[in-house]
């Protein structure tokens, strides 16, 4: 199996908060999409780490993922040492995809940056043939690396229109029974009053998300968006595909 797009999560929940909405639509488009996360949220507040393991897992069937895949960078003090750089090789070369997703540069929780370097270090170092990790996979180069937005905000080189595959961004972070605050109510219960409340867990945080791609939607003339940076300008072939269809 092979991948056209791999989404790379420092923990479970970070990626389909950022770019949810974005990978379900590309899956309806007919791409292939992985999810990888790069630990199992283990220092996380609430939750177990089987418990997590299974929202991911939901998570990444709620948006039609081929994959869900975890490494253990180590949650709280993320690695991003040689070992950790080739467990990622190891990824890359095997799924092969055209394009990675990944955290931006610098962010509030100190292991998304470190999480960015090392999926922008592992792209390019799993094109070097002569860079030998464990595992049977040819050298490959992911042609685009782009980077998603979790708390921090930067100014994005391209929005996504997720409005048509909003709701499916919806069912997978209702996975995340253990982390979110679940705005249908079919969860929490005596649970939420067993765990402490963190910042993600509160309704605030749910209209924060919401607000935020409201934010982004708005800007290209969409009811959702989700933004995206690139370190290298985008190649576009054809200049209408660009035009954003809610702006007048
Ligand atoms: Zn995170």
């Amino acid at each position: 199996m092979t991948l056209d797009i791999l989404a790379i999560s420092p923990h479970p929940d970070d990626v389909e908060l950022a770019c949810g909405g974005t990978l379900a639509r590309a899956v309806e488009s007919g791409a292939r999409v992985g999810l990888l996360h790069l630990t199992r949220g283990e220092a996380g507040t609430r939750g177990t780490v089987e418990e997590r393991k299974s929202e991911a897992e939901c998570a990444g069937r709620a948006l039609g993922a081929e994959s869900v895949e975890f490494l253990d960078c180590g949650d709280g003090a993320l690695r991003t040492g040689a070992a950790e750089e080739d467990a990622l090789i190891e990824v890359l070369r095997r799924l092969r995809p055209e394009m990675v997703l990944g955290p931006a540069a610098s962010d509030r929780h100190p292991d998304h940056g470190r999480a960015h370097r090392l999926v922008e270090a592992a792209c390019f170092y799993a094109g070097l043939a002569k860079r030998k990790v464990p595992g049977r996979g040819e050298p490959h180069r992911p042609a685009a690396v782009f980077h998603y937005m979790l708390h921090d905000t930067f100014e994005p080189r391209f929005v996504i229109d997720v409005t048509s595959s909003w709701n499916k961004k919806m069912a997978a972070l209702a996975c995340y029974q253990s982390q979110l605050y679940q705005s249908t109510g079919q969860s929490g219960g005596s649970r939420d009053e067993r765990e402490p409340e963190t910042k993600v867990s509160s309704p605030e945080y749910w209209l924060a998300v919401e607000g935020r791609a409201r934010h982004y939607g708005l800007l290209i003339g969409a009811e959702f968006g989700e933004p995206f940076g690139s370190r290298l300008p985008l190649a576009v072939s054809d200049l209408m595909s660009v035009l954003p269809r809610g702006l007048r």
